[in-house]
């Protein structure tokens, strides 16, 4: 096949093989997300570049090396639109939350979404360039019970899809009143280092020092050795962040201290954590990251309001299932409805109907093939019943056949879908 029919680099086909981890991981974050009281948003996929490099600072990689930039059609007068596609959640969540004027409701707001985002990074193992999150904002809550609610929320999800051995890394950012004392002791620590940082590292040094610590390939000597922004903190962040650990402490949610968790978006404030499988833990294998974000409502035209909120990436989380060998949701049995008569393709769809009222998951064979040749190919799709149409039809009733030893018998339509179950049991 032609290289330019192919999928995209960096993005993948979800496959129907892997549908059933992708019920269970989608499955269980709605139903957590509503079991803590978020609500569903959602917001494009495209949003206005100028949305992003205001939310996350020009300096950011997503903004300065990973934007999918996306203009109208060819000769319209959106043709040099300025949109983007969306490298995170957060920022369009806000924009909506102002935009819709949820600011003036009583809040806390809590929103949830699952959704793809777009970055255009170097594709490697559970790097993509379109890949799926979950993510959820609380907005209007400055803590810090609730940054521990967040983060126990980020862990119990880990579990509940299966994933039992898995590690949060935590760290506290300051605000504006302390960070840029402690950008100051970062870029004089490695101004003194400057010969060690390679071409990137100089460029984060100028744009984003905080970025330098969690540059991938920073050497972990000098990361070791240099200034913590925990030391840093002023009073206020220090209580805050010490009431976090004490709250998590309290839940029995461990963690470890990480000062490179700096994140690399600019309106993060305070709170920062990621969530790695233990013993997996470097950048790219994070789970989950979030951490709060105080600054970005007023960044964005809003007055100042708190907020805090993660994303979990469901497509690492998916390949971390299929490696723990832990089962997707399986959809219920198959049942195929097929005919002893050609002629009778109209009685098997109506059958049909009424066996998926009953809340079945049926196919009809709709072609006027042989009973028996119909029975093969039902078998091959890995059906587990087949339904057989035939005079039966004329007491209400078919023949319900057993794919795994040919067993057969009569029963009424209505009571078909009872049979199964109790067979299944
Ligand atoms: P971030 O907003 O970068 O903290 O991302 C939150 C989570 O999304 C990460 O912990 C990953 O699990 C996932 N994620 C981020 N970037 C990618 C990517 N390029 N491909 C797949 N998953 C990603």
């Amino acid at each position: 096949m032609a290289a330019s029919l192919r999928a995209p680099r960096g993005t993948r086909d979800r496959l129907p093989e892997e549908a059933a981890a992708w019920a269970r991981a989608e499955g269980v974050a709605a139903e957590l997300a509503s079991r803590y009281g978020f609500e569903r948003v959602d917001t494009p996929l495209f949003e206005a570049a100028e949305l992003f490099v205001r939310g996350l600072g020009e300096g950011s990689d997503a903004v300065a090396k990973e934007m999918f930039r996306v203009g109208g059609a060819a000769g319209s007068e959106d043709a040099n639109a300025a949109w983007a596609l969306r490298p995170e959640p957060t920022a369009g969540i806000v924009r909506s939350y102002l935009e819709h004027g949820m600011h003036v409701r009583p809040g806390p707001m809590r929103f949830w979404l699952v959704g793809p985002m777009f970055r255009y990074d170097r594709p490697q193992a559970g790097r993509y360039r379109e890949f799926t999150q979950w993510d959820v904002e609380v907005i209007g809550d400055p803590g810090p019970a609730v940054d521990a609610e967040l983060i126990e929320l980020a862990t119990r999800y880990c579990a509940a899809v299966g994933l039992e051995g898995t590690r949060v890394h935590l760290n506290s950012i300051g605000d504006a009143v302390c960070r840029p004392s402690y950008r100051s002791a970062l870029v004089d620590y490695f101004t003194a280092h400057r010969d060690a940082l390679d071409a990137d590292g100089r460029r984060r040094l100028e744009a984003n020092p905080l970025r330098v610590l969690d540059d991938r390939a920073l050497d972990p000597e000098l990361a070791a050795g240099a200034p913590k922004s925990i030391d840093h903190l002023c009073p206020a962040c220090a209580a805050h962040f010490a009431a976090v650990r004490g709250l998590l402490d309290r839940l029995g949610v461990g963690y470890v201290l990480d000062h490179r968790l700096v994140r690399g978006l600019d309106y993060y404030t305070r709170t920062t954590f990621e969530v790695f499988p233990t013993g997996r833990e470097g950048s790219q294998d994070a789970l989950a990251g979030g951490g709060r974000y105080d600054g970005l409502v007023e960044a964005l035209g809003g007055p100042p309001t708190a907020g805090i909120g993660f994303g979990v990436g469901l497509d690492r989380i998916v390949l971390a299932m299929s490696d723990g060998g832990i089962p997707g949701l399986p959809a219920p049995a198959l049942v195929v409805v097929v005919g002893t008569e050609p002629g009778d393709v109209a009685e098997r769809l109506v059958v049909a109907n009424a066996l998926r009222e009953g809340g079945l998951r049926v196919r009809p064979d709709g072609s006027e093939r042989k009973l028996g040749r119909q029975l093969e190919s039902a078998a091959k799709l890995g059906a587990r019943w087949a339904v057989i149409v035939g005079e039966e039809l004329t007491r209400g009733a078919v023949v319900l056949r057993d794919l795994a030893d040919g067993s057969q018998r009569e029963v009424p339509i209505s009571e078909v879908a009872a049979a199964t179950r109790a067979d299944d049991q």
